[in-house]
């Protein structure tokens, strides 16, 4: 086997439809006493029940969450968790909602119960981003990274069948990324493809019901699993392109990963044949890059960079940002295979194992 460091770091998942009703014991378990809930505008209704749950250990709702955590709306939440002598903070939503608490937790300290609602899996990492006028900045800190997350598919019921099915590609894609990383580990190889796995099967069957909890429920398993592999080890092409792209063009971010994860795996794939098998028996295929390319389009996700306002002449461009700063990834990289890739995922033509022939 090829030698490898596997770190756990404790986690408490509490997972099933329901759930949430276990908020105050949760709290409990955490000494949590004076908590900020956290949540975007559109779900304050939901910051509200938290606080109905949480009792008196919930002392107020901060409700101005926005996608990419801008400095002004961090900088207003740690204020708002010293107002109050804040000593733990509550998130309830998506991965905005997640990355508003992480800026909290990480000039503070404060400690995160995430409730998520979206499958972006953002509560299993300690990855964070904070936005400075156009510069968006990661970074990764283990002072962000939740204690617990309570996982209650009933939440996830509102979700919009569109969000759902980007928001889960993009869980699919950080999996798929998992299993060829430069720090790859048999254990977390396991859990994506058993995230992939369960998020391939449900995806669809919500898209067609999206009221279907056990479909909800599945998908988030295959979530909680796709998140804990993107925040214990690296990613590679896929991930830096969708960044480059993001950033560049100013384009949403769970539909650029839906747009080219199929891709970048038809370019990838070829030169990692153990992920490839792997990945190939979590879709049940025998081509997984065109299998993915199919799903997307079963789940109704964006078909192209076009479709998303990428114009032909932004493709140089864009291929020439890819290449600019030197990252791992399994496959020799030229700007030529990476121009060949961007013009494939803007035509949104379907890829095969042919596609990357001779780069
Ligand atoms: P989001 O949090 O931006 O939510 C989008 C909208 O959907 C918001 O208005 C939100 O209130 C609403 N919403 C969320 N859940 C809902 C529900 N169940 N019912 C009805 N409405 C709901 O979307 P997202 O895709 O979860 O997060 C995207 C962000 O997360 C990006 O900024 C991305 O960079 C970040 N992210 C971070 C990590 C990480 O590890 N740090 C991982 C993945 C994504």
């Amino acid at each position: 086997m090829t030698p490898f460091t596997y770190v756990s770091r404790p986690a408490r998942i509490i997972f099933g439809a329901g759930s949430l009703e276990r908020l105050a014991e949760e709290l409990d378990e955490l000494g949590i006493r004076r908590a900020l809930v956290l949540a975007t505008p559109e779900q304050r209704f939901l910051a509200d029940r938290v606080r109905k749950l949480g009792g008196e250990r919930c002392v107020e709702v901060f409700d101005r969450a926005v996608m990419h955590v801008p400095v002004e709306t961090a900088q207003a939440g740690v204020e708002a968790a010293r107002n109050i002598e804040a000593d733990g903070l509550i998130a309830a939503g998506g991965g905005s909602t997640l990355g508003l608490a992480k800026a909290i937790a990480l000039e503070t300290s404060l400690p995160i119960v995430a409730v998520p609602t979206t499958y972006a899996g953002s509560e299993v990492t300690p990855i964070y981003g904070l936005t400075s006028g156009n510069e968006k900045k990661t970074g990764k800190s283990y002072r962000v990274l939740p204690r617990t997350v309570i996982y209650d598919a009933s939440l996830t019921l509102t979700l919009p069948v569109g969000l759902s099915a980007t928001s889960g590609l993009n869980a699919i894609a950080h999996a798929a990324e998992g299993l060829y990383a430069q720090d790859a580990n048999p254990v977390m190889s396991m859990f994506a493809e058993e995230g992939i796995r369960a998020l391939a099967q449900s995806l669809p069957a919500l898209i067609a019901n999206a009221g279907d909890l056990a479909a909800r429920e599945r998908a988030q398993y295959g979530a909680w699993l796709c998140g804990t592999v993107l925040g214990n080890v690296g990613m590679a092409l896929h991930h830096k392109l969708c960044h480059t792209l993001g950033g560049s063009f100013n384009l949403p971010h769970a539909e650029t990963h839906a747009v080219v994860l199929a891709y970048a795996m038809a370019f990838n794939l070829p030169a990692v044949p153990e992920a490839s098998e792997r990945l190939a028996r979590a879709l049940a295929t025998d081509d997984p890059a065109a299998a993915l390319y199919d799903l997307a389009r079963r789940l109704g996700a964006p078909a192209s960079l076009a479709a998303l306002g990428v114009t032909a002449a932004d493709l140089d461009v864009a291929a020439e940002i890819a290449m600019r700063a030197p990252y791992f990834n399994p496959r020799p990289l030229s700007q030529r295979a990476i121009r060949h890739l961007l013009q494939l995922a803007y035509d949104g033509a379907r890829p095969g194992r042919n596609s990357f022939e001779g780069f």
